[in-house]
């Protein structure tokens, strides 16, 4: 295990109390590396899974040349340009059954939609453009050239090639392509088991009465949301109290179930609170404030395992991690800030990403488009800033981008308006209408 220490000498700039968004990605990225554990599944259950190992064709797609059209196929050899082309009707080909007659020269074939080409017929006229007396046809000067219409043997898959590689994560096209290889299972890493709870003496759970200076619980139900559209298995370990009894209980317990941790709130600079002094304790963590905007602060490290035993934490440094199926060393701890909107925002910038390649993951990065800015922002260059944006099309050109207003790191509500982020880059000063801005679009993340 490399601590974090060595990671942050790798980075060129490194430094926790003043950290580039830009490069939280890249630390995060360094580490954590992906499951190893692999199952073999049926195909409806294997959506959103990451697959584990390339898969191989045994077949080629389409497995013959074959029509792309409903029309007359026939050596395109015979075409001349500039004059048409009279050609008698051997025969008919149906998808399904192919035509096995002979088709000579001068001669064509009827043919549907996916029925094989038989050898020597290269090209399909479709039958709107060709006039028909009896069982001849003839075809006007140049409708159609040699090759047309036509759909190559293996031109989707060829048989012995890759037709998807590892760390794709299968989504309703892969699912389609596995099956139309014949294929029924696919070998996928196993699911990541992620535990969350929420931190603070002022977070009540639901169900519990209100009282003065205390709001309800809604990281753990954005948390839960964000996990479960991932494909992660979520631990629940609900509300924490500020007590180190209570934070050492549900860090130990964490870590013992689980690949990474999630926690929200008591990161603050100058939070008077248990939970960043038991995070410490515990593990190797550390504890930085990202030029960004919202959520500042954050803590991030990770919780050993063997650690733990050896302080009689777990029963067995073996038997916990084994008997849950996790991989051995440690659990991935990201301390997040406690703000509602922070604790989204940090998730889809930092936490998706790393969990994606702790999956196993090829694809990590969530593309950022251009938009438009409908209206003027203020930002200060020195700091990552994420709005909440709402990102409509424009009938002529970019798309445009609005803010959703009250840009407070606590209005929820900001995050339900908004169908994405408007990233404002670090060294991006204020915005004026018309300028050009990153967008990360909700749609597919979260
Ligand atoms: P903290 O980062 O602990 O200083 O929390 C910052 C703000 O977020 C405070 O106003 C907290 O009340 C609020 N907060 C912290 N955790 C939660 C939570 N789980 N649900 C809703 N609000 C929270
Ligand atoms: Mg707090």
């Amino acid at each position: 295990m490399r601590s974090l220490e060595q990671i942050g000498q790798e980075l060129a700039g490194y430094d926790p109390q003043s950290l580039r968004a830009g490069m939280v990605g890249e630390f995060l990225q360094r580490l954590v590396s992906p499951v190893t554990e692999i199952e073999t599944i049926g195909i409806f259950d294997a959506l959103g899974r990451v697959l584990a190992t390339d898969l191989i064709s045994p077949i080629s797609v389409p497995p013959h040349n074959n029509s792309a059209m409903d029309g007359y196929a026939f050596a395109g050899a015979q075409l001349v340009p500039g004059q048409p082309l009279v050609l008698q009707v051997a025969g008919t080909a149906l998808a399904g059954k192919a035509w096995a007659g002979p088709v000579q020269p001068g001669q064509c074939l009827r043919i549907m939609t996916g029925a094989i080409l038989p050898e020597g017929l290269d090209t399909v006229v479709a039958q709107e453009l060709v006039s028909v007396n009896s069982d001849q046809i003839t075809l006007a000067a140049d409708v159609v050239r040699p090759g047309d219409n036509r759909r190559l043997l293996g031109e989707d898959l060829m048989q012995g090639q890759p037709a998807l590689c590892k760390g794709e994560l299968l989504a309703p096209a892969a699912l389609g392509l596995v099956a139309s290889l014949g294929i029924t299972e696919v070998p996928v890493l196993r699911r990541l088991k992620v535990a969350y709870f929420s931190t603070g003496d002022e977070i009540l759970s639901l169900g519990e009465a209100p009282r003065e200076g205390a709001v309800y619980d809604s990281n753990r139900y954005t948390v839960f949301g964000l996990l479960t559209q991932l494909g992660c298995e979520v631990i629940d370990l609900g509300v924490v109290r500020d007590d180190p009894l209570a934070l050492e209980a549900a860090f130990v317990h964490a870590a013992q179930q689980a690949d990474a941790i999630i926690t929200s709130g008591g990161v603050s600079v100058g939070e008077a609170d248990y939970t960043k002094a038991m995070m410490k304790k515990l593990g190797d963590v550390t504890f930085w404030k990202i030029a960004m905007r919202p959520g500042r602060p954050m803590a991030v490290g990770q919780i050993s395992r063997t650690k733990l035993a050896s302080r009689h934490y777990l029963a067995s440094a073996d038997s916990s991690h084994k008997d849950n199926n996790l991989q051995a060393g440690h659990a991935v701890l990201f301390g997040l800030p406690g703000n509602p909107v922070a604790v989204m925002v940090t998730f889809l910038a930092f936490v998706r990403p790393a969990l994606l390649r702790l999956m196993g993951a090829r694809a990590v990065g969530t593309p950022l488009l251009k938009a438009r800015s409908a209206e003027t922002i203020r930002k200060k260059p020195g700091r990552t800033e994420y709005q909440r944006g709402i990102f409509s099309a424009a009938p002529d050109g970019l798309p445009t981008v609005r803010t959703t207003g009250n840009q407070g790191s606590g209005v929820l509500s900001s995050m339900v308006q908004a169908n994405g982020l408007i990233v404002l880059q670090h060294d991006q000063g204020n915005v004026a209408v018309g300028d050009l801005v990153d967008v990360m679009l909700f749609d597919g993340v979260m």
